[in-house]
């Protein structure tokens, strides 16, 4: 357990040609602020369907520094928390129609990756929810009935042996196989980056915006100059909370990962999973399992932290009683590979919000925004790069209308207490999951 760094192994795997930042006052059609999937998807989108407007992105760091590039890879149809908490909100019929547009999402990165030579390291493979216990067992079940009353496919809920063939893990004690991918997050996120670049969309990289002063036409203002604009897009995941509207509607939560050397191939042989699935397991703080594509595995999950003041500092990636909790939850999985070494040690926060299901909307018509993922925004930052466009153009589609969208049926958010009341809300709220996850 010694000698890792707290590094996202993802960024070792691309070197970042950064772009120059914003250092003049100019106008533009829209201008997103951030470069993370949402930014990014919603400029590709937005130059499919109207190739003249004049798009520029400013972003604080470099696009895909943030959650989009330190991602586990498991792009999956969820929508923010999980199925239940989005089927009790917003009934079977609409949760399934999201479902459907979020898993259409997982298909057609797929494709934009081939078609656009993305080597994002996608790998088709599914992924494999398992139990280790009764009450992980008996939340497969729930799952597997929700879809039955959504009307979806209903997948198979595998005993432990046949699920130790997917996975040779003793820990596993059933499995049920959900459609999925896996994916570099990084590479996606630089590979998108050189995609609308070439539509020609200018990205500033090192601009975070200061602010947004409100107007017919608003306007974003970096330290190096400003931006005015018909529609100002904000994109800021986590960091939405530096804009006066969402100070409150969205809290920062830690999640903390693990990666290996590349494994021997005699290590290899000692697990059986031939089909390199991502391994999730069922319950609300999860642990989650997966290969790289130099066969390195990532073990990522345990502890769910809130730091005390929205702390959303990389210093917190150096936490050692976390990653000790989350080996220890490897050597549970895969006892067998006790001499595997782990050289990365990292985490990154995920944009909470108190529904725990994604928002789109605009504020005065002119301000977008699209946030709230809540851990799981692979493929909805996708989808939801669609919604941003059909709302930008003023489009009434399938896609204005998917849940997600603050509209007459869903109000924005609710807000979170402030200090002190809030951390101690998010503690009790964590204890609870973990109570829930051990009884339900
Ligand atoms: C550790 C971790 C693991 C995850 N694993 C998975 C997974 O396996 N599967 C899954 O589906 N989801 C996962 N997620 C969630 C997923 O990564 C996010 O939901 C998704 O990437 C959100 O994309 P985004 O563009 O909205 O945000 P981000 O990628 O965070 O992009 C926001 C961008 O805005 C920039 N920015 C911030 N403030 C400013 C400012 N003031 N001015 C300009 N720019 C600014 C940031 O630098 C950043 O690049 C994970 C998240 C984390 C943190």
């Amino acid at each position: 357990m010694n000698g890792f760094k707290h590094v996202v192994y993802w960024h070792d795997t691309e070197e970042v040609d950064a772009g120059p930042p914003l250092r003049e006052s100019i106008e533009c059609d829209v201008c997103i602020v951030g470069g993370g999937f949402t930014g990014l998807w919603t400029a590709h989108f937005l130059k499919l369907a109207e190739p003249a407007l004049d798009i520029r992105i400013v972003e604080a760091r470099h696009s895909g520094f943030g959650a989009s590039g330190r991602a586990d890879g498991f792009v999956t149809p969820t929508i923010g928390k999980d199925i239940q908490a989005l089927v009790q909100q917003f009934g079977a019929q609409r949760a399934l129609k999201a479902s459907q547009a979020v898993g259409r999402s997982i298909l057609e990165i797929g494709r934009f990756a081939r078609k656009n030579k993305v080597d994002a390291q996608y790998e088709a493979t599914d992924y494999l929810m398992v139990a280790t216990d009764q009450a992980q067992l008996k939340r497969l079940r729930h799952d597997r009935e929700l879809a039955e009353r959504m009307g979806a496919a209903q997948p198979e809920i595998l005993s432990a042996a046949p699920s130790r063939e997917i996975v040779g893990s003793p820990a596993i004690v059933g499995s049920m196989r959900t459609g999925g991918a896996l994916v570099n997050p990084f590479r996606l996120a630089r590979g998108i980056t050189r995609v609308v670049r070439d539509q020609g969309v200018t990205i500033y990289d090192n601009s975070p915006c200061l602010q947004v002063e409100p107007g017919a036409r608003p306007t974003v203002v970096t330290a190096g100059g400003r931006i005015k604009a018909d529609k100002v897009v904000l994109a800021t995941n986590v960091h939405m909370d530096a804009f006066k509207e969402f100070r409150r509607k969205v809290i920062p939560v830690w999640t903390y990962a693990m990666v290996s050397e590349p494994l021997t191939d005699r290590q290899l042989s000692r697990v059986n999973w031939e089909g390199r699935e991502g391994l999730v397991e069922a319950k609300s703080l999860l642990t989650c399992a997966r290969f790289t594509h130099d066969n390195r595995i990532m073990f990522a999950g345990g502890p769910v932290p809130y730091y005390f003041g929205r702390d959303k500092r990389q210093r917190n990636m150096n936490r050692r009683e976390v990653y000790r909790e989350i080996h220890q939850e490897f050597l549970r999985f895969f006892p067998m590979w006790r001499d595997v070494e782990f050289s990365y040690a990292y985490g990154g926060a995920i944009d909470v919000v108190r529904d725990f299901a994604p928002h789109f909307g605009s504020i005065d018509g002119n301000i977008l925004y699209g946030y709230g993922y809540c851990g799981n925004g692979i493929a909805a930052t996708h989808t939801g790069g669609k919604v941003l466009r059909d709302l930008i153009l003023g489009k009434d589609s399938d896609y204005s209308q998917l849940l997600f969208v603050d509209d007459e049926r869903r109000k924005p958010p609710a807000s979170f207490p402030p200090e002190p009341f809030l951390y101690a809300g998010a503690r009790a709220t964590a204890r609870f999951m973990d109570w829930k996850d051990s009884r339900s």
